[in-house]
């Protein structure tokens, strides 16, 4: 299907688009329907949103999709709930953050940034203190990135619900799971997000090109007061169209197939909590081996050696993992070696990252094998571009998968 044949399965190791099962390719190998036919909409649409609300957890969660990436998702929960002048607070968390809000900026929107240190992420208790301040309340919602897939920090969204609170601030609660839906711990309902927005191409293992958001009761609410420009996106639109479809033109039917059997995927390894026990099992794997190769036995780094780019343990990101290489141009040298042997990965984006590192991604279809066989490139990689590292990263991790296989056996599992 490309010109260049590369022997072997490569390896697909991007934080998205992320690897496909080949059981969702072939759902979605189908003749066109009828996108009206009662059969779709009982059989592959329903079960299609019941089981996306159990994903991002939600129960009085409505869902609303798009044929659009993950930007679509964004315009829309901007657009739907916002009007031309309100200002909104960016938290900063790097390269996708500061999209977010230049999409807000363009849309007409006036957009604060909480700065932060990108390979930590927000302080909750800064977040509660600039909201004190705002006692007008003319912020109208705070937007986060759950999951930086440009740093590999994961933020506790948790704790900023509670500095929201505690600051005793209206503002709706707007969150971005492109990359940490159905592979970091999630959950809609139970910490007051009241706008989620969420890719089809990372987590879910689907083919590019679908995008949702999920709204809350409050944010519902917003929707009537709304006066930014809308077409396409318009929830209130998209909800008279057609019974249970909310969608503003043809329905891609073939993209409900796929889905279907990704969520069949999901409840089919245990559900979504055991999803996010593999993600982070085989995320502990890849840091174990990353640090190996930075500190070997050692506290302090090795010079010139690669280094998890996070610096806060408690927010390593299940996802994905950014890695520090130093020296001019090593990054990129050791991403293509690592795509001839076999390997795909993701590099730096963005003003913080652009050059300095390579990203694992995690996410989506892998196992022990697939993870390993990425941290054995990258380790022979790290050799032929000479990059100063420990030698036997690759072992700790297969260290770490064997203990907790044993674990696992031991709990009768
Ligand atoms: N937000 C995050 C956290 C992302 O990782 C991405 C894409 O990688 C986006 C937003 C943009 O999504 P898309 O590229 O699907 O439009």
């Amino acid at each position: 299907y490309l010109t260049k044949h590369r022997p072997g399965r490569t390896i697909f190791a991007n934080p998205g688009p992320t690897n496909i099962p080949d059981s969702i390719l072939q759902a979605s190998a189908v003749p066109s329907i009828d996108f009206t036919d009662e059969d779709f909409t009982n059989n592959v649409y329903l079960p299609c949103i019941d089981g996306l609300k159990r994903v991002v957890k939600t129960t009085d969660g409505q869902i609303f999709l798009n044929a659009a990436t993950g930007n679509g998702a964004w315009e829309a929960v901007l657009v739907n709930l916002l009007s031309q002048g309100d200002k909104i607070l960016i938290v900063e968390g790097g390269f996708f953050s500061d999209l977010w809000g230049m999409m807000a900026r363009n849309l007409g929107i006036k957009v604060d940034v909480l700065s932060t240190n990108v390979r930590t992420g927000v302080d909750p208790a800064e977040l509660r203190s600039l909201l004190s301040k705002d006692t007008a309340h003319e912020i109208k919602a705070v937007c986060v990135v759950h999951n930086e897939t440009s740093t590999g920090v994961t933020v506790p969204l948790a704790d900023i619900r509670k500095a929201i609170d505690a600051a005793g601030h209206p503002a709706l609660f707007l969150v971005d799971t492109i990359s940490s839906l159905a592979s970091i711990d999630f959950r809609m309902d139970e910490w007051g997000v009241d706008g989620v927005v969420c890719g089809g191409q990372k987590g879910l293992m689907l083919p590019t090109g679908l995008s949702f958001a999920a709204v809350s009761p409050k944010a519902w609410a917003a929707t009537e007061t709304s006066t930014l420009p809308k077409h396409y996106f318009n929830w209130r639109f998209q909800i008279q169209r057609i019974p249970h479809k909310s969608f503003a033109g043809t329905i891609p039917s073939h993209m409900f197939f796929a889905l279907r059997e990704a969520l069949r995927l999901i409840e089919a390894e245990g559900g979504v909590d055991a999803v996010l026990a593999r993600h982070h099992r085989l995320a502990e794997g890849v840091r174990r081996c990353v640090q190996h190769w930075g500190s070997g036995d050692k506290v302090v780094q090795k010079e010139g050696a690669p280094e998890i780019f996070c610096e806060d343990k408690t927010r390593y990101s299940d996802s994905i993992t950014a890695i520090l290489i130093p020296g001019e141009g090593k990054p990129a040298q050791v991403k293509q070696i690592a795509i001839n042997l076999g390997v795909s990965l993701g590099g730096g984006i963005g003003k913080w990252t652009q050059g300095k590192i390579i990203r694992i991604g995690h996410l989506g279809d892998n196992n022990e094998a697939s993870i390993l066989g990425v941290l054995g490139v990258v380790e022979t990689a790290l050799n032929i571009a000479g990059v100063p590292h420990y030698a036997g990263g690759v072992t700790k991790a297969l260290q770490y998968y064997a203990e907790q296989r044993i674990a696992q056996q031991t709990n009768g599992h």
